[in-house]
């Protein structure tokens, strides 16, 4: 990309990126800049802090918004629906347009990661196209002027006539591309001043009446400035001169008999110099140079330099008042086009005998018949049949006298169905008060969209399931925890996460992970509903991933939110559809009230998400109440944490061992190794609590290769404790399973000298579904290595048999909440057998964990499943104390010693 850099005279387009506000200053949501703190033209970027510590960008604010409504908090300042930002490469033509068309104080500019980068303002961007217009300047005339104030202090004529002739043509440049700003004729007007080496310099510019609409000067006090504001109406030498357009080069001003006509006060002048702005007769304003700084007159050439310059400003300005009022025509009739063409409200136009003569898009789309289906017919074409005469003679009547009629009418598409809609109808008559048109606007009531337009639609929704999106719901909550407040009410906050969304993403794909949050959106939106009706101001919203929430306003207390819940734990029960199969998923809930948890978005949203953190820990499928005890677990789990940064070093962590039974003649054939911590205050840890914050934290990799080893190591030894070599088998988590496990693995195995045949490996069903073609790579490899793998956990994931049979594995590993079920009659029973099934058919064999009771064991072998393990024939115990299974066997429906 060629940018101004490498073509120094190119003229590049200039971007947002570069003309980014310096007047820009950064503010939380809730803050409320006092009056004091106010600058005139700042904007004030407007900022949601998330309890992750992630900003959010909620929309620009300027000062003056902020002046007229200081009791307001920024985030209520922000416009609704927020504009939709710029990208930073956007062109500053479209920027500008924007800014104009939009009627914004500034844009916002992100970058391509999403980020906000800075906003543009009106000055912002005259001033960036400014300083292109001055960079190009002085690198065209270097050579001939210096425009900087060190300039040569006598340059000849031409040479200044050259540099003005610049000037201008840049003037007229900028011109082209923005409306007449004040900015821009004050640098103009500077830049003249200076060239000529005058004291002071003023323009004074017409409107369209001939009244002084702008007046602009440069060397003066405001206060002065002020004094002279009233114009020499015609009077004395100069009003004189002026009110007939002459030009005026005067010397030793207040000494000439006929000065008068300056008002009092107005700065003494020696020498001035008036020129008109005027091109064909027609005068657009003057401009004025007083009183060289060397202290010596204008003289001709000044005054030919200051009419050049007078004459381009001429041509600029006409050329922007023409453009402007054509462009104004023009918009006028583009927006009476386009509101025709892409409004959402149907719109129809008959002529005087009710024959339409035009419709737009949106009829077409809401009846569902084409333009040339309609045009030539009457309305009476899309009657349901519903309304008796009496109904349309009404509307004919007050049509009549009043060419006017609203109401909400029943009628019907091409489909067949019939639809309620919003109708408004206007008699447009000529000047005879003959009616010529009847137009009529109606809005579909049926459909939920007919509010929203598209610009809303895409800032403020999730494209993907149509709720408002995260943006939106903080809004929503805000005026919830508001009202909830004044109305002595609570409002609640339900945070939902679906239960193993990212395994059914990562197993089924993302078309069907999308489709099943479109249905969950569906489901959740039935539930806030109530006699076909959702209340004001209750939301549902989809905050992201597979996270939706819940505001449910106007409750008494818990109860009513504890209702809410139940009714969307109910609204899971039902099977969703995923492809052409249908699924039971579950949700975890938390929930937190207002007032009563939490006053604020932010606070209330942490908790309602503490809340949840804690219902999944409780086992999913589950809602949690925020309560302050959340909060200690919480710390407990930093607490865990920082403790876990030093567990290794300080040897807190060891292995237990619990035996795998072959089934079939109850010998022990492996141990598996399950982690332990002993922390120095807490006592024994279960692995529960701290792997997934070794997983989180990303000490799973050292912590991990320590098990490893350790495992391997201790594995030698069962042979010389238990008489019987057996094999030791090591769980392992998803980012072992990545990161170069088995180079990791044959280093160990080398250093241990164990045989890899001694080692096998519990993957979960859910981490194997994951990433599916780099399981299949590592587990080939592990293959290769001679390393039998197992999946852990098998039935609680979501497994593709087509997968598995890709996977070179040994064993699946039924999950021991299936065993607890262990019956013939039950589910459970039914699992089981289908897994052994599968296991048999793949050429797998089958283990069975938490075995705990002997009817357990019986039913089991009766199914043919080859290995146990549980508390039947053994709890984990400590390399130390596994002597005592020596000699045990464990066939008869317990361990038999
Ligand atoms: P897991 O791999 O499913 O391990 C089996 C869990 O069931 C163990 O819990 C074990 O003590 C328990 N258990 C064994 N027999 C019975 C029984 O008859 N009834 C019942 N109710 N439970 C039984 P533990 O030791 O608390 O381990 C929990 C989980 O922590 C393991 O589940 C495993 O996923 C993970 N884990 C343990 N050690 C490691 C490790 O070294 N690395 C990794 N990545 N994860 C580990
Ligand atoms: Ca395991
Ligand atoms: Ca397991």
């Amino acid at each position: 990309m060629s940018d101004s850099t490498n073509h120094p005279i190119g003229r590049s387009r200039l971007c947002a990126r570069e003309a980014l506000t310096d007047q820009l200053t950064r503010a939380k949501a809730d803050d409320r800049p006092s009056r004091e703190e106010l600058e005139p033209g700042c904007i004030y970027s407007v900022f949601d802090v998330l309890p992750a510590g992630i900003s959010l960008f909620l929309g620009l604010v300027s000062s003056e918004q902020i002046a007229r409504n200081p009791d307001q908090i920024l985030a209520d300042l922000v416009v609704d629906p927020i504009p939709a930002p710029v990208h930073e490469n956007t062109p500053l033509e479209i920027v500008k347009n924007r800014l104009e068309n939009e009627h914004l104080a500034a844009l916002a500019v992100f970058n391509d990661s999403g980020d906000f980068i800075g906003a543009v303002t009106r000055t912002s961007l005259i001033d960036a196209l400014l300083k292109r217009e001055k960079e190009l300047l002085s690198d065209e005339s270097h050579r001939h002027a210096e425009l900087s104030t060190n300039r040569d202090p006598s340059p000849s004529w031409s040479e200044q006539l050259r540099s003005l002739s610049l000037a201008t043509r840049s003037l007229l440049r900028i011109m082209n591309t923005i409306k007449l700003e004040r900015h821009l004729l004050e640098s103009s007007l500077e830049y003249l001043t200076r060239l000529l080496s005058a004291r002071y310099g003023a323009i004074g510019i017409f409107d369209e009446q001939g009244q002084v609409a702008e007046f602009i000067y440069t060397g003066l006090s405001e206060e002065q400035a002020q004094r002279i504001e009233h114009w020499p109406e015609g009077k004395g030498l100069l009003g004189r001169a002026l009110a007939r357009n002459q030009f005026l080069r005067l010397q030793n001003l207040h000494e000439h008999p006929h000065a008068a006509g300056f008002p009092p006060g107005h700065p003494p002048m020696r020498n001035l110099l008036a020129v008109s702005i005027s091109h064909n007769g027609e005068t657009y304003g003057r401009l004025y140079l007083c009183d060289k700084t060397d202290g010596g007159f204008f003289d001709g050439d000044d005054e030919l330099l200051v009419a050049t310059f007078a004459d381009t400003l001429a041509l600029a300005i006409r050329n922007i008042w023409n453009k402007e009022g054509r462009r104004r025509a023009e918009e006028q009739l583009r927006i009476a086009a386009s509101v025709f063409e892409t409004s959402s409200e149907g719109i129809l136009i008959t002529d005087a005998k009710a024959n339409i003569v035009m419709v737009n898009r949106a009829l077409t789309t809401i009846t569902g018949y084409s333009k040339d289906e309609v045009i030539g017919r009457k309305p009476s074409m899309f009657s349901s049949g519903r309304h008796d005469r009496k109904f349309y003679r009404q509307m004919w009547l007050s049509l009549d006298e009043s060419g006017q009629w609203q109401g909400e009418i029943w009628n019907k598409r091409k489909s067949g169905e019939i639809y309620p809609e919003w109708l408004s109808i206007t008699a447009l008559k000529d000047d005879g008060h003959q009616v010529i048109r009847y137009i009529g606007v109606f809005a579909d009531l049926s459909s939920r969209k007919f509010t929203n337009s598209l610009v809303d639609q895409l800032i403020n929704h999730d494209h993907l399931t149509e709720l408002p999106n995260r943006l939106m719901f903080r809004n929503h909550l805000k005026k919830a925890i508001l009202r909830a407040h004044g109305e002595r009410k609570q409002a609640a906050l339900l945070y939902l996460d679906i239960d193993r969304f990212k395994t059914i993403n990562d197993t089924f794909g993302h078309q069907i992970g999308d489709r099943l949050l479109q249905q969950v959106a569906e489901r959740l939106t039935k539930c806030l509903r109530e006699n076909g009706r959702t209340r004001r101001g209750d939301v549902v919203a989809r905050l992201g991933g597979d996270e939706f929430a819940l505001i449910v306003n106007d409750l008494g207390g818990p109860d009513d939110a504890n209702k809410i819940a139940q009714r969307v734990l109910e609204a899971f029960t039902e099977p969703f559809l995923f492809g052409d199969r249908t699924r039971r998923i579950t949700v975890t809930i938390g929930i937190a009230l207002s007032p009563r948890d939490a006053e604020n978005v932010d606070d209330l949203i942490r908790h309602a998400d503490l809340a949840m953190y804690d219902a999944k820990h409780q086992g999913r499928n589950t809602y949690q109440f925020y309560s302050g005890k959340i909060h200690e677990k919480n710390s407990t789990r930093l607490d865990l944490e920082n403790d876990l940064y030093n567990a290794l070093e300080r040897r807190e962590f060891s292995l237990h061992y619990q035996p795998q039974v072959d089934l079939r003649n109850g010998r022990i054939v492996s141990m598996e190794a399950l982690i332990r911590w002993n922390h120095p205050d807490r006592g024994m840890i279960p692995p529960d609590q701290f792997v997934p914050l070794l997983e989180d934290t990303g000490l799973i990799n050292p912590v991990g290769d320590w098990v490893l080893e350790q495992a391997c190591r201790d594995c030698l030894q069962f042979g010389k404790i238990l008489g019987t070599d057996l094999s030791v088998s090591v769980n392992l988590s998803g980012h072992q399973f990545r990161n170069n496990l088995t180079k990791i693995i044959g280093y160990i195995l080398s250093r241990v000298g164990l045989s890899p045949s001694r080692l096998k490996l519990e993957l979960t069903e859910s981490l194997a579904m994951q990433q599916v073609q780099e399981t299949i790579a590592v587990l080939d490899q592990l293959a290769d290595m001679g390393i039998d793998v197992l999946i852990d956990d098998f039935g609680t994931g979501y497994s593709s048999l087509s997968y598995l049979r890709q996977f070179k594995i040994s064993a699946l590993k039924i999950d021991k909440s299936f065993i607890a079920g262990a019956c013939l009659e039950t589910d459970d029973g039914k699992i089981i057998r289908a897994i052994i099934g599968l296991a048999h058919n793949l050429n797998l064999q089958v283990v069975a964990e938490g075995v705990e009771s002997p009817e357990q064991l019986e039913f089991l072998r009766s199914h043919h499943c080859h290995f146990g393990q549980g508390y039947l024939f053994g709890r984990p115990l400590p390399l130390s104390e596994i002597a005592q299974l020596a000699g045990r066997r464990m066939d008869r429906g317990g361990p038999l010693n």
